[in-house]
């Protein structure tokens, strides 16, 4: 088992971790007074060491959000505490049905966790099926924007894997939903710089919308006294992933966001990279976005991971408590913290972008609850072995 204590806990008595975990300050709270032996035996903390003057310790929640909450420090002894300097580390997936039997939906994300590029990861119809058989829903999200829901289930189903549109949330939905979800006037227009999934999710919402792959022929001649026009109503301006990105659209883009009273600024994500052939990484949806903002001056409203905007809106749509959800991807910036910032428990897969070293370089801070090799870990007889 992974150790990468960066000092000892003098203390001996234990707390289970899942009490740790939790992303209820006051529930975490609750096991650090009123006396000090019920710090004994955390490991999944940093904290500076007792403030002599204000006699508190100061203690960092190295989860989810990495806020610091102050406990006080009663009665405790001062000489045990100074050695109880301890970081959140993830742990191996040792006991997947444990897992599986403490959550009641799964949301997995799909590049590197179910598939990478067009082939499917090893085991993953079996683990799909055995999921279901024990009544756990399945919902898969991804950041990629290029396609619709229904242009995702034929990639599912082209994999042989028994998917409905119903569980699959992409990015280029989250726009359209947001943009329901907002009631935006629907006599105002949506411009997309994106790919066909975005238009064919703005379509089934109902939203008139210009811009997207039309654009992307589109030049500017510089003249003198040269004006581009725009529409001006335009009241949304959607961003994602755009392989034919071009200077025509940046242009359009920014005369809605600056000139329109009140217009949108939609980012589908704001990936660094993405992963167009398994040669190298490629410029991500971020690096559209980040264009629009920097002539914008503006900071997008973010709908894909990590987001909580889908999350949320799987929760209500189903009714589920975020606590019975596990979050299942292969980066840490995106799928962790996404999980991380709805409140739901997380599992690190390294079949996808993520390596090990990468997971415990020190200068990663963000650690998801497990990590496995791939999903198929968690078939019985195939624990993980990572
Ligand atoms: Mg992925």
């Amino acid at each position: 088992m992974l150790s990468r204590t960066t000092a000892t806990a003098t203390a001996s008595a234990s707390l289970s971790v899942s009490s740790l975990t939790s992303t209820n300050p006051s529930r975490f709270l609750s096991h650090l007074s009123p006396n000090c032996s019920r710090f004994s035996g955390l490991k999944k903390l940093s904290y500076t060491f007792p403030n002599p003057v204000s006699n508190f310790v100061s203690v960092r929640w190295n989860r989810s959000k990495n806020i610091n909450y102050k406990a006080k420090r009663n009665n405790c002894d001062r000489s045990r505490m100074e050695n109880f300097t301890t970081r959140a580390f993830a742990e191996p997936l040792k006991n997947p049905g444990e897992l599986i039997d403490s959550v009641e939906t799964f949301i997995f994300d799909c590049d590197g966790v179910i598939w990478k590029g067009d082939k499917l990861i090893d085991g993953v119809p079996e683990t799909l099926d055995m999921l279901r058989s024990k009544g756990k829903r399945l919902v898969f999200v991804t950041n990629n924007s290029t396609k619709s829901r229904k242009q995702y289930g034929k990639k599912f189903e082209t994999l042989g894997l028994n998917v409905s549109e119903e569980e699959i949330f992409a990015s280029s939905f989250a726009a359209a939903a947001y943009l329901k979800s907002i009631n935006f006037p629907k006599d105002k227009k949506v411009y997309v710089i994106g790919e066909d999934g975005i238009l064919k999710e703005l379509e089934l919402a109902g939203f008139e919308y210009l811009g997207g792959p039309e654009d992307g022929g589109k030049k500017i001649e510089l003249k003198p006294g040269f004006l581009m026009e725009h529409d001006k109503d335009v009241g949304a301006v959607v961003v994602g992933f755009d392989r034919y990105f071009n200077y025509y659209k940046i242009q359009y883009g920014t005369l809605c966001i600056r000139e329109n009273p009140g217009c949108l600024f939609i980012a589908t994500n704001r990936d660094a990279v993405t992963h167009l052939t398994d040669a190298q990484e490629w410029a991500g949806g971020g690096s559209m976005v980040g264009a629009v903002s920097g002539s914008t001056q503006r900071e997008p409203l973010v709908v894909g991971k990590p987001s909580t905007f889908m999350m949320d809106y799987l929760a209500n749509k189903f009714g589920i408590l975020k606590s019975q959800i596990c979050m299942v991807g292969d980066r840490l910036d995106t799928d962790i913290l996404f999980g991380q910032n709805g409140g739901c428990k997380t599992l690190l897969v390294l079949s996808g972008v993520t390596t090990l070293p990468m997971l415990q370089n020190p200068n990663n801070s963000i650690q998801p609850d497990f990590y496995t090799n791939k999903i198929s870990d968690f078939l019985p007889l195939k624990a993980a072995t990572v």
